[in-house]
C-alpha cells in the first residue's frame, strides 16, 4: 500500500524550489501502525521515527558527527529558547539553524507555545496571542501567531509548528474548549503567515507548517480541534497536550481515536512522548514522529534506557561491574566503557559521564525505533509490543 502528499507548490519555479517540502511515503501497515519515509528538503527519514530535542540549538554534549552515529536522522530545536537567546534575527544572520547546529539533516522547530504555557512567569493570554516574562532578562516578549511564524520562518527548520495553547494537565473542559478554539483560530492565521512568507525559510528552502490538535482527553474536543485543522489542509498534524500528567490509560484512549480524525497521506506527529511505552501505544495508532528530552536528560542523570528497564549508574551496585551498559548495545559507550568506568565518570563529575549516557540513550532511541519499524514490515508489531513491554516493564500490558 502506498500513499503520497507531495506539496509541489512551484513545480515551475527555480530548482530550489522543487525538491518537495515534505512527502509521506507509507510503505506497509500492520492495523493501524506504519512503516514510511519522509522526504523533506534535508533528506529523508525513516518513519515511525524520534526526533531528539537540542533545546538551545545543541543537542546537549552531544557533537552532530557523534549525533549521526547514534542513528538520528532528524532533530528538534525549540523557538521559545532561540527566540530569547541568541534571537531568532541572530540565527538568521549565523546562516540558520542548520548553519548553526551543523546539522545537515532534517529539523523541526516547535512554535514556542508549550513553553510559554510550562515555562514563562507572569503570561497574560488573549485572542491576538500571548505575553510572559524571559525568563532571562525579565523582558516582556509578545509571541502572535504570525510572529510564532516569522521567527520560524528565520530560525530555517524544514518543519514549524503552529503557535496553539497548551493548557494545563488539571485544565477544565471549559478550558480545553477554549484551548481548542483559540487553537483553531491561529492556526488560520499561522497558515496566513507562512502563505505571506511563500512557504519558505528566510535562506529560501521549502518550510512545511504543521498544525497542533487539542482537547486534553476529551474526544469530542480532539475530534472538533481535529477537524478544524484538516480543514487548513496543512502538510502534517501533531497531537499536542498528552503526556501531561494525563496517565497512560488515557492517552492510549485519546490516540485510538487519530487514525479516523488525521489524514493518512499527512505525517502525524505526537508532541513530546518519549517513554517507550508510550511510543508503542501511538504507533499502533498511526503516529509517525516524536520527540523528548528523556534520552538526553536522563543521560545527563546516569540514568540509562536498555531493553530490559532503566539502569541508575550512580548506584553503588555498579562501581564494579565490568560489563557494559548493554551488551547487545552497539553504541560508542558500550563498545569502550564498563558500567564501573562510568559509574566513576559521574561520581568525579567528568563532563565524558552525562555524554556518554546521552549517547547511549540515543543509540538506544534509534534501535527502538529501527525494531518497531521492522515489527511493522513483518506484521509482527503486535506481538513483538508485547513482548518488549514485557522485557522493559514486567509486564506485556503495561
Ligand atoms: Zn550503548
Amino acid at each position: 500500500m502506498q500513499t503520497r502528499a507531495d506539496f509541489a507548490l512551484f513545480p515551475s519555479g527555480p530548482a530550489r524550489y522543487r525538491a518537495p517540502m515534505l512527502q509521506l511515503t507509507v510503505h506497509a501497515t500492520d492495523g493501524p501502525a506504519r512503516l514510511g519515509q519522509l522526504a523533506t528538503p534535508h533528506g529523508e527519514i525513516a518513519t515511525p521515527a524520534f526526533m531528539p530535542v537540542g533545546t538551545a540549538g545543541s543537542v546537549k554534549g552531544i557533537t552532530p558527527d557523534q549525533l549521526r552515529a547514534t542513528g538520528t536522522e532528524m532533530i528538534l530545536a525549540n523557538t521559545y529558547h532561540l527566540m530569547l537567546r541568541p534571537g531568532d534575527a541572530c540565527v538568521e544572520r549565523l546562516g540558520g539553524l542548520h548553519t548553526m547546529m551543523a546539522w545537515d539533516g532534517p529539523i523541526l522547530t516547535d512554535s514556542g507555545g508549550y513553553q510559554v504555557f510550562s515555562l514563562a512567569h507572569l503570561r497574560t493570554l488573549d485572542e491576538e496571542g500571548v505575553t510572559f516574562q524571559s525568563h532571562i532578562d525579565g523582558a516582556d516578549v509578545r509571541l502572535t501567531p504570525r510572529r510564532a511564524v516569522e521567527i520560524q520562518h528565520r530560525l530555517g527548520a524544514d518543519v514549524m509548528m503552529q503557535l496553539d495553547e497548551c493548557p494545563p494537565g488539571e485544565a477544565s473542559r471549559d478550558a480545553l474548549l477554549a484551548a481548542v478554539q483559540r487553537s483553531a483560530a491561529w492556526a488560520r492565521r499561522c497558515r496566513e503567515a507562512w502563505d505571506a512568507f511563500d512557504r519558505q525559510t528566510a535562506h529560501g528552502r521549502r518550510q512545511a507548517l504543521f498544525g497542533i490538535q487539542q482537547g486534553g482527553v476529551h474526544r469530542d474536543l480532539r475530534a472538533e480541534s481535529a477537524r478544524a485543522l484538516v480543514a487548513l489542509d496543512l502538510p502534517g498534524y501533531a497531537v499536542g497536550g498528552l503526556s501531561v500528567g494525563e496517565g497512560h490509560q488515557a492517552m492510549c484512549e485519546v490516540l485510538q481515536d487519530i487514525p479516523d480524525l488525521l489524514p493518512a497521506d499527512r505525517p502525524r506527529y505526537l508532541m513530546g512522548v518519549g517513554e517507550p511505552r508510550d511510543i508503542l501505544a501511538a504507533v499502533a495508532s498511526g503516529i509517525d514522529m516524536f520527540d523528548c528530552v528523556l534520552p538526553t536528560r536522563n543521560g545527563r542523570n546516569a540514568q540509562a534506557f536498555t531493553w530490559d528497564g532503566r539502569l541508575k549508574l550512580r548506584n553503588a551496585c555498579h562501581s564494579e561491574v565490568a560489563q557494559a551498559i548493554d551488551d547487545r548495545c552497539g553504541c560508542y559507550a558500550c563498545r569502550h566503557y564498563s558500567r564501573g568506568v562510568i559509574r566513576h565518570l559521574f561520581m568525579a563529575n567528568e563532563m565524558l559521564g552525562p555524554t556518554l549516557v546521552s549517547l547511549h540513550n540515543l543509540h538506544f532511541f534509534a534501535d527502538f525505533m529501527a525494531a518497531i519499524r521492522q515489527a511493522i514490515a513483518a506484521g509482527e508489531f503486535a506481538d513483538r509490543r508485547a513482548a518488549w513491554l514485557e522485557e522493559m516493564y514486567g509486564s506485556a500490558t503495561a
